[in-house]
């Protein structure tokens, strides 16, 4: 499996780096934002390095379909009611700062919509 030693999620999901993790698997780990927009929000990545949804192949699309249902579960042990956001930020214009895929699970409050 493909990681980059410089890369801050890489460090995460290995451990080398510590975050407040929620929910780790085989395929992913997700752990809270460190400024959290909302009363939860998680972020959700791969094991695998990938650097951004627009570099994903077909051979990632399980392990991106994992990001998904990990939101689902955390979201449902968080007692989110009402409904909650997924969110890929896919490039720097859309607002990716980290070149790590990762999903944002945004809840615990409404939730405005268009975004900025
Ligand atoms: P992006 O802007 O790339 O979609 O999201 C990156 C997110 O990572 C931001 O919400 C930012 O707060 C979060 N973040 C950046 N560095 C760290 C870190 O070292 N630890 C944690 N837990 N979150 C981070
Ligand atoms: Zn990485």
């Amino acid at each position: 499996m493909h990681t980059e030693p410089d890369c801050l999620f890489c460090r995460i999901a290995t451990g080398e780096l510590s975050a407040d993790r929620v929910l780790e698997t085989e395929d992913v780990v997700a752990f809270r934002d460190i400024n959290p927009q909302a009363p939860t929000h998680v972020l959700v990545i791969p094991r695998e390095h990938v650097s951004s949804l627009d570099a994903a192949e077909p051979r990632h699309a399980e392990t991106i379909g994992k990001l998904h249902l990990a939101a689902k579960r955390i979201a449902a042990e968080a007692g989110i009611q009402g409904g909650w956001r997924a969110v890929i930020n896919v490039g720097a214009d859309a607002g990716q700062t980290v070149f790590h895929v990762h999903l944002h699970l945004l809840g615990g409050r409404p939730l405005a919509w268009p975004p900025g």
